[in-house]
């Protein structure tokens, strides 16, 4: 029965009750959530500078697994609750666990994040001399605006198989006292034709050559003198030949380190935070967690940049052997673990970005400093190659957050028909899991230097300590 003495309420009021609240999260963040927020972003940024591809992502993981006690998985043996695994998978990808008190049968906490980013590879046969400077041909890596990649300092990692099978790591232009590499450009006073071109050829994916050197080797009678001196110089330093690079993965990516940007130092400037912004706060959830109800699952994978396709993507089988064989130190079948299991996929989204707000549905779109996007669907068209969370998973992760004070938000990947992506979440969803996306907001996605926020970054890594705590 209505109270007669009861006030119509106010709109104001009646607004505070109906409407969904949008805040800024450093209008929410307590001055200690601040000082905790950026201090994690340190650890962060010191993550993005010493893991720049998914090897040395794999080997960081590794070192850091180790020191928290993690052990490597063997299927043969038997796990009691609180124990730590991993198993890599050919240094690329990586699996974590923490064994829970629940039975796995119950199944269980899964995020997935991937650890490549868009880059220059090198072709196999890199190496040639053109008007006397030389080269190494590329074939870029991923969805690159190929323009950004010209002129930026380059840093060259990867590994050189020789023909005796050894292997070398290859890991120069990082330290401050090495040499970088680069990619030239046009002089815009000779550019006018180029600049005629439309914007994906303005570089084109063959002018994507990266300059190696310039200083022949000392006779007059050589041919080639610049690229023998550069095979005189490879072969003192790593004992390869010309036809070692057969054999080897070298990748360039951007040489500088990662910076705060902003005079308030807000936020993150770096290469390859799609999406090792998910992949560092996933790991420090999963490396923090201690004693979990239900088993905690972390994967760091490889090729979602190429479509997840590859025997150390998400497509290959890895992951699903992984849960298979934890079931089966527990007597329990892989297919039901995963049946009953659920997972966030860890994967950056389109942060709003002011300039270019066409593109975006602003009512659907995330914007920095919104704390950490939940995703019910990614695809393109129609939803087509969609993983699209049902609304009771998007439900339970809502009341997740909720309850536990995370700042989050929603977020569409632009407008209806402008474009779309896709992320994990597909190949997991088709595992039968339950899957959602659940990411950092980034500005400027699979440019050189990528654009967070540290309040989405720290939110992201609650959101995860959440999940796996459950
Ligand atoms: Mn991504
Ligand atoms: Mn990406």
């Amino acid at each position: 029965m209505a109270n007669s003495k009861q006030k119509t309420p106010t709109a104001k009021e009646l607004k505070e009750k109906l409407f969904m609240q949008k805040k800024n999260a450093y209008l929410r963040m307590t001055d200690a959530d601040i000082k905790k927020c950026e201090k994690f972003c340190e650890g962060y940024k010191e993550f993005l500078d010493s893991a720049k591809t998914e090897r040395e992502a794999v080997g960081f993981i590794e070192r850091a697994a180790k020191a928290k006690g993690f052990t490597e998985f063997d299927k043969n043996k038997t796990y009691k609750p609180g124990d730590k695994v991993y198993r890599v998978n050919r240094e690329k990808a990586v699996v974590l666990a923490v064994i829970g008190k629940a039975p796995i049968t119950d199944g269980v906490n899964l995020i997935a994040a991937h650890i490549d980013s868009p880059r220059l590879d090198m072709k196999q046969n890199p190496l040639y001399e053109k008007d006397e400077l030389g080269y190494f041909k590329t074939h870029y890596y991923g969805g690159i605006k190929k323009y950004q990649w010209t002129t930026v300092p380059l840093s060259l990692h990867g590994v050189i198989v020789k023909s005796d099978l050894t292997k070398i790591t290859v890991n120069i232009g990082e330290d401050e006292n090495d040499p970088v590499f680069c990619v030239s450009d046009l002089l815009p006073h000779l550019a006018s034709a180029q600049m005629k071109r439309t914007a994906p050829e303005i570089v084109k994916g063959e002018e994507l050559n990266v300059l190696v050197g310039s200083r022949p080797f000392k006779d007059d009678e050589a041919s080639e003198a610049v690229k023998l001196n550069l095979l005189m110089i490879l072969n003192e330093k790593y004992g390869i030949t010309e036809a070692d690079f057969l054999s080897a993965e070298l990748e360039a990516v951007p040489a500088f380190k990662a910076r705060d940007i902003g005079f308030d130092r807000s936020l993150v400037g770096g290469y390859g935070q799609d999406d090792r912004v998910c992949a560092y706060t996933e790991l420090m959830a999963i490396l923090e967690l201690k004693d979990p109800k239900k088993t905690a699952v972390a994967v760091l994978t490889d090729k979602e940049e190429t479509g997840s396709d590859g025997n150390t993507g998400l497509r290959s089988a890895y992951l699903k052997y992984f849960i298979a064989d934890l079931a089966s130190s527990f007597g329990a079948c892989g297919r039901d673990v995963l049946s009953a299991s659920r997972c966030l996929s860890a994967d950056v989204n389109a942060a709003f970005d002011p300039t270019f707000p066409d593109v975006f549905e602003k009512n659907n779109a995330c914007v920095l400093n919104g704390g950490v996007c939940v995703t019910k669907f990614t695809g393109s068209r129609g939803k087509s190659g969609t993983s699209d969370a049902s609304a009771e998973f998007v439900g339970e992760v809502r009341e997740l957050l909720d309850r536990k004070g995370v700042i989050w938000q929603t977020g569409e990947l632009g407008k209806v028909d402008i474009g779309g992506g896709g992320t994990v979440a597909a190949y997991i969803a088709n595992l039968n899991v339950d899957t959602i996306d659940v990411g950092v907001p980034v500005m400027s996605m699979h440019a050189p230097f990528e654009i967070t926020a540290k309040a989405d970054i720290y939110a992201a890594y609650k959101t995860f300590e959440a999940f796996v705590g459950e």
